[in-house]
């Protein structure tokens, strides 16, 4: 699951869950998130960097969740070198959103990210995105149910703990290891369920599989001969 979080470039210590706004007139809910203030240091001139002040830049979510409509909004902050001559200036970077302005991962995201703690039950996890626990529930459900993305080069598989119901306790998310996407989640890493799902995507699709990364899950060790051809690397 680290690796998932570095990838995705969400650790605790890169992104803060600043609130969730729920406007009930407008149907719209509203994720704020933030880049921690830390010490920078100019790339250019190795000058230490100030912060000039905070922009709320916004990105619209196409899908709606739970019939509201999410709007994620992004405080950044503009830093400035303080050397004279360089007056270098950069902008606190969201590189999970921003590249492809794929940001469908994100809710999802920070609840399982959350769940992840193994000790975190999902109303304990409702309560405090002061949500339901069927909105929980159902986030993880859509997320699941999300249009896969083809099977990329390197596939990352890593898992996250859900203790939603017996079927969905542990599940499975294949990542693209170089783009940081995820590729989709399966409820669970049962061997019919991986069976079922690689099984029907087809043998020329597979074939992009050059390197699986993972851990020692038995299961998963199978894979490069069982679905793919390929090297392995844990
Ligand atoms: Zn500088």
């Amino acid at each position: 699951m680290n690796d998932i979080i570095k990838a995705l470039n969400l650790e605790d210590d890169t992104i803060r869950l600043v609130e969730i706004i729920t406007n009930q007139n407008s149907l719209t809910k509203t994720v704020v998130i933030e880049k921690p203030l830390v010490p920078h240091v100019c790339p250019i001139c190795g000058f230490s960097m100030y912060s000039k002040g905070i922009t709320h830049r916004k990105a619209k979510h196409q899908i709606l969740l739970d019939g509201y409509k999410l709007h994620v909004e992004m405080l950044s902050r503009r830093w400035v070198c303080q050397n004279q001559d360089c007056k270098h200036s950069e902008q606190d970077e969201y590189l999970f959103i921003e590249p492809r302005k794929r940001i469908t991962n994100l809710i999802p995201f920070l609840i399982i990210n959350e769940l992840k703690d193994i000790n975190k039950t999902c109303s304990m996890v409702a309560a405090h995105f002061n949500v339901s626990d069927t909105y929980v529930h159902d986030t993880f459900t859509k997320f699941v149910d999300m249009k896969r993305l083809p099977l990329p080069r390197i596939l990352s598989i890593d898992e996250v703990h859900l203790d939603i119901n017996e079927k969905t306790k542990l599940c499975c998310v294949l990542m693209d290891f170089e783009t940081r996407e995820i590729v989709d989640i399966l409820p669970n890493r049962w061997e019919t369920t991986l069976d079922a799902y690689f099984y029907s995507i087809s043998f020329q699709e597979r074939g992009n599989v050059e390197y699986i990364v993972s851990d020692m899950y038995s299961e998963y060790l199978t894979f490069p001969h069982k679905y793919f051809s390929v090297t392995h690397r844990t």
